[in-house]
């Protein structure tokens, strides 16, 4: 069944490739941010969802996140051999959520698998269960599908119906790979901090605060001044529904407070600079005072959800167009706000 759906997969990625270039596409592109660093971003041909950071040390290989599906880590453990040819000894997790941890279980030993312990504990717990975020994407997944095949259908330009036709395709095909997932924790924890020293490499693993989750670690290399921020800080709007939006900035003023240039965020391209932390940190202490207000007056979370304006932010997240946020995030701030939050 799976292998079926490994060839079903490499059928597409190697039709469509064929049809572009006229070689074969990989499943990723490997940003070089350092020497030895890359960002691993997805290319389309495969659902990966996440980025993973690639960190090729003298003698071995870390990577940061392990993308959507045991599958989409296969490829990558595939793919990472197009650079370097040492073996892979750590995954780091720079949190629990689905799109980061579910490829997990193809890191066997000896390779150890690394995150916070709040991590672990989630691992090792429901997040499969009925409401949690991944629960939640799974459910909407069929009619994702269903919208993107009337749209291809719709489309009349043929470049945009490739497009939308290979999203189909990925789509559909991770609705099978996800099937195989089992949650795997972490088997090394940490609770503030944890530094690796591969040759001349040094690898600081740090817990900052409770931020898009209660363990959210960054990966920082003060020799190269790159930071892997996870989801803490993206390229976009982080998803707020495991998050402490009321402590997150204080725990970004922490991350600014590394002497870093360049960061690799969980989701987008790299990136230098701080300026998005200011971003960030100003969109998040106005959707909290913002839900605080209609909390205090007994507004239910979901009509909060339509009311909430954040269109003055904008200019630094194009995808705002309208009032309007997602109602998961508020009922998650509403829980914090009730003290019904405590992870
Ligand atoms: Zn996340």
């Amino acid at each position: 069944m799976l292998s079926l759906v490994g060839v079903a997969v490499c059928a597409v990625v190697f039709s469509y490739a064929h049809a572009q270039s006229q070689s074969p596409q990989m499943a990723h592109r490997f940003l070089p941010i350092a020497p030895g660093v890359y960002s691993a971003v997805g290319t389309g041909t495969l659902s990966v969802v996440s980025n993973s950071c690639v960190i090729v040390n003298a003698e071995d290989v870390l990577i940061v996140d392990s993308h959507v599906s045991p599958e989409a880590a296969r490829v990558l453990l595939r793919e990472i051999k197009t650079i370097t040819d040492k073996p892979v000894r750590f995954l780091v997790n720079t949190h629990f959520h689905y799109d980061h941890a579910n490829g997990n279980q193809v890191f066997n030993a000896p390779i150890d698998i690394i995150g916070h312990e709040f991590t672990r504990r989630k691992l090792l717990g429901d997040v499969l269960a009925k409401g949690t975020i991944f629960a939640e994407s799974l459910a909407a997944l069929p009619n994702q599908i269903e919208q993107l095949k009337q749209r291809a259908a719709a489309e009349k330009d043929p470049a945009a119906k490739a497009r939308l036709d290979q999203q189909v395709r990925v789509q559909t095909a991770y609705a099978e790979q996800v099937k195989e997932v089992k949650p795997t924790p972490p088997n090394v924890t940490l609770n503030d901090h944890l530094t690796l020293f591969r040759g001349e490499r040094e690898i600081r693993l740090v817990h900052l605060g409770r931020a898009h989750t209660a363990g959210d670690v960054v990966v920082f290399l003060p020799k190269e001044r790159v930071v892997c921020t996870g989801d803490m800080l993206v390229a976009g709007i982080s998803n707020l529904s495991d998050g402490f939006v009321n402590e997150w900035p204080d725990t970004l003023e922490k991350l600014r407070a590394l002497d870093f240039t360049d960061v690799i965020p969980g989701h987008g391209d790299p990136w230098k600079g701080k300026d998005k932390i200011d971003h960030w940190q100003a969109y998040l202490r106005d959707i909290w005072q913002q839900t605080k207000k209609l909390h205090d007056e007994k507004v239910p979370a979901a009509d909060a959800a339509k009311r909430i304006d954040m269109t003055k932010h904008k200019d630094h997240y194009p995808n705002i167009t309208a009032p309007g946020v997602a109602p998961i995030g508020v009922v998650r701030m509403y829980d914090v706000m009730d003290g019904r939050a405590d992870r």
